[in-house]
């Protein structure tokens, strides 16, 4: 896994990158918790369940199936006033899918553990994508970070995460702009 903040952090450049509106707190809270919550799998470990099982720690709850069922699930209780089913509302389930398995991508991008089961329930085979640039950060407390391997995740973290997610939002920042001028300007043609 990346760390907690890893996931978060990404979770909110796709945030400013996919949306153009003011999002509400509601928004950002569930976006951070949806890149989170496949973790939630570590528990099987307290219940002996085997790393490789279909519930064990990167298993179902890191599947494409799960993220989707998620994003579903968080657009129909928390985004109906926008009208469920409606393309808005769809375009929330979308996002959250996607916040959701950004999680297992970037697990899939790390160097330890056991891959992801991303076809799970079909196949119970676990991936890694050929290049894992991501030191993996063990589930532990705060005060492992301050030790040196949790230096060593903070900055692989950095380059990876950080980094390419503020490249994320200045270059959608920037494109999102230069369209709305560019169709004001073609407006004020045609006027
Ligand atoms: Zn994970």
């Amino acid at each position: 896994m990346s760390s907690i903040f890893g996931h978060a952090v990404t979770s909110i450049a796709l945030g400013k990158a996919y949306s153009a509106e003011k999002e509400s707190l509601n928004f950002w809270l569930l976006a951070v918790y949806c890149s989170v919550l496949p973790d939630g799998d570590v528990i099987a470990f307290y219940f002996d369940v085997p790393y490789g099982h279909l519930l064990g720690h990167r298993g179902l709850s890191h599947s494409i199936l799960f993220a989707a069922f998620l994003g579903v699930l968080v657009a129909y209780f928390f985004f109906r006033h926008v009208g469920r089913f409606t393309p808005r509302w769809w375009r929330y389930a979308l996002f959250f899918f996607l916040v959701t398995l950004s999680h297992a991508i970037s697990d899939a991008l790390s160097n330890g553990g056991l891959g992801v089961a991303f076809f799970s329930p079909f196949s119970n085979q676990r991936y890694f994508f050929p290049w894992r640039p991501l030191e993996v950060s063990p589930i532990g407390g705060l005060t492992y970070f301050f030790s040196s391997e949790g230096w060593r995740v903070i900055r692989s973290e950095f380059i990876w995460i950080w980094l390419p997610s503020i490249l994320l939002v200045l270059v959608s920042t920037g494109v999102r702009r230069y369209l709305i001028k560019r169709k004001n300007a073609s407006l004020t043609v045609t006027e």
